[in-house]
């Protein structure tokens, strides 16, 4: 267990000539390793609140803001026992952190102390027998984040869930904020993959949790939020035999078509999802006023040839439009492969993310209102990203069963 002050962003001081703060300036700091390994770090703008960042003038203050002031770099229970310990004595606000990938900020905290799991990096793969799942499991320690897990599993023929961005870590704001991943409309939500948690309570108390075993904490942690009813010191997850996975991007332009024609080509694609989706495919797409990407489809167990005919009522409607699309269709052997090939770097930093869930039904009986909703965030200053999964019972299983 070790004491950090504040991120290294502060140690630093931002020295203006230093080579590491050129490269975060020039770039750097929009990708996610540039603060996931950091102990303080925040990728939300607004809540990162420009503490000290290498953007500010040379003559600027350098202020801790809202980031942790300090963390305790954590590699066991016993540590965060002891951490949540000296927090209740000293009445000092405490935090918990893995990647700073959270949206609200809610790993950062003005005046904290930040639980630092980001070094509990064991990864076990074992055969899990419970009354509910008789299969293969992976246990991840409370610091594994997505690309650890997927190379674990890959290796051993295995598939595990996690999220398009790869750094963002397993057992804290993703699972127990429900999870959506590439393979979600093949085998559900992260959260329907848990099988066991291990936790330390705001007490400083361990408990292991299952579907048999305090039941309570169990589904608390199973999706109600990250950091919200203990440290999370381990998780346990499905995992699945690695199958081939086809993957497929499409990007048009509105150049040479009216405003009408580009949004009824965007309008088009939404009214195709409901298919793609029930076909066992999860889609990550986005579009401005000006143009559209799907970055990527994902099949899981899909083979391309099928994946381009579920695309292709769409495809020929853009078409019929007069509108020139770039379509990249590829099959892979397993899902890591599909996710290298195709999943383009998402960067951090820049924007502000809003969610809403759209349920499948406003899909498709109001699409045409949908279409224009979509159309107003765009021509007021906003970008849609959307991500298009079907985990309903019919896929996750009933994840509530006990025999
Ligand atoms: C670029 C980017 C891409 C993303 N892609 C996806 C995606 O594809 N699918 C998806 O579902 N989500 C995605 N997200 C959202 C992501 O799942 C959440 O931001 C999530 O909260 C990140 O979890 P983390 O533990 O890595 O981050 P952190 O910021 O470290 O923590 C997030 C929350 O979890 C809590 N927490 C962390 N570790 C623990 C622990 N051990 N015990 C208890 N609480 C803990 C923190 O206190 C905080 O509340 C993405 C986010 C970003 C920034």
């Amino acid at each position: 267990m070790r004491l950090l002050k504040s991120s290294r962003w502060m140690k630093q001081g931002f020295h203006y000539d230093n080579i590491e703060t050129d490269h975060v300036r020039e770039g750097g700091w929009l990708k996610p390793e540039t603060h996931y390994g950091d102990p303080a770090s925040v990728m939300a703008p607004f809540f990162a609140n420009r503490s000290c960042d290498p953007f500010l003038p040379r003559y600027d203050r350098c202020i801790v803001g809202t980031y942790n002031t300090y963390s305790v770099n954590v590699s066991e229970s016993a540590h965060i026992s002891k951490a949540i310990q000296f927090a209740t004595d000293h009445n000092i606000r405490l935090t918990i952190r893995n990647t700073g990938h959270d949206y609200n900020g809610k790993s950062a905290g003005a005046g904290a102390i930040g639980i630092w799991t980001h070094c509990m990096k064991d990864i076990e793969i074992m055969d899990y027998e419970s009354p509910y799942y008789v299969g293969k499991a992976m246990k991840i320690g409370a610091g594994v984040q997505g690309f650890e897990a997927y190379r674990a599993a890959d290796a051993v023929g295995l598939s595990v869930l996690g999220g398009e961005c790869p750094t963002v870590g397993l057992a804290g704001g993703y699972t127990q904020g429900g999870g959506h991943s590439a393979l979600s409309s093949k085998y559900g939500l992260a959260a329907d993959q848990a099988l066991e948690w291990e936790a330390i309570d705001g007490t400083g108390k361990y408990h292991k949790a299952s579907r048999s075993e305090k039941s309570d904490l169990f589904w608390a942690l199973s999706g109600g939020g990250g950091g919200t009813y203990g440290v999370v010191v381990s998780l346990t997850v499905k995992a699945h035999e690695k199958i081939p996975v086809s993957g497929a991007n499409v990007t048009f332009s509105n150049e040479g078509v009216s405003q009408d024609a580009y949004y009824e080509a965007v309008s088009a694609y939404h009214t195709t999802l409901p298919a793609l989706v029930d076909a066992g495919v999860m889609s990550v797409w986005y579009f401005t006023n000006t143009s559209f990407t799907i970055s990527p489809l994902t099949g899981p167990g899909v083979p391309a040839a099928e994946l381009e005919r579920l695309m292709s009522p769409f495809l020929n409607k853009v078409k019929q439009l007069g509108i020139r699309y770039n379509l990249v269709v590829r099959q892979f052997s397993s899902f890591l492969e599909q996710f290298t090939g195709m999943q383009a770097p998402i960067e951090v930093g820049i924007l502000q993310f809003g969610g809403r869930l759209i349920p499948r039904r406003v899909v498709k009986e109001s699409n045409d209102a949908l279409t224009s909703v979509y159309r107003y965030i765009n021509e007021h200053g906003g970008q849609f990203i959307g991500v298009g999964l079907n985990v309903s019972m019919a896929v996750a299983g009933n994840v509530y069963k006990l025999p």
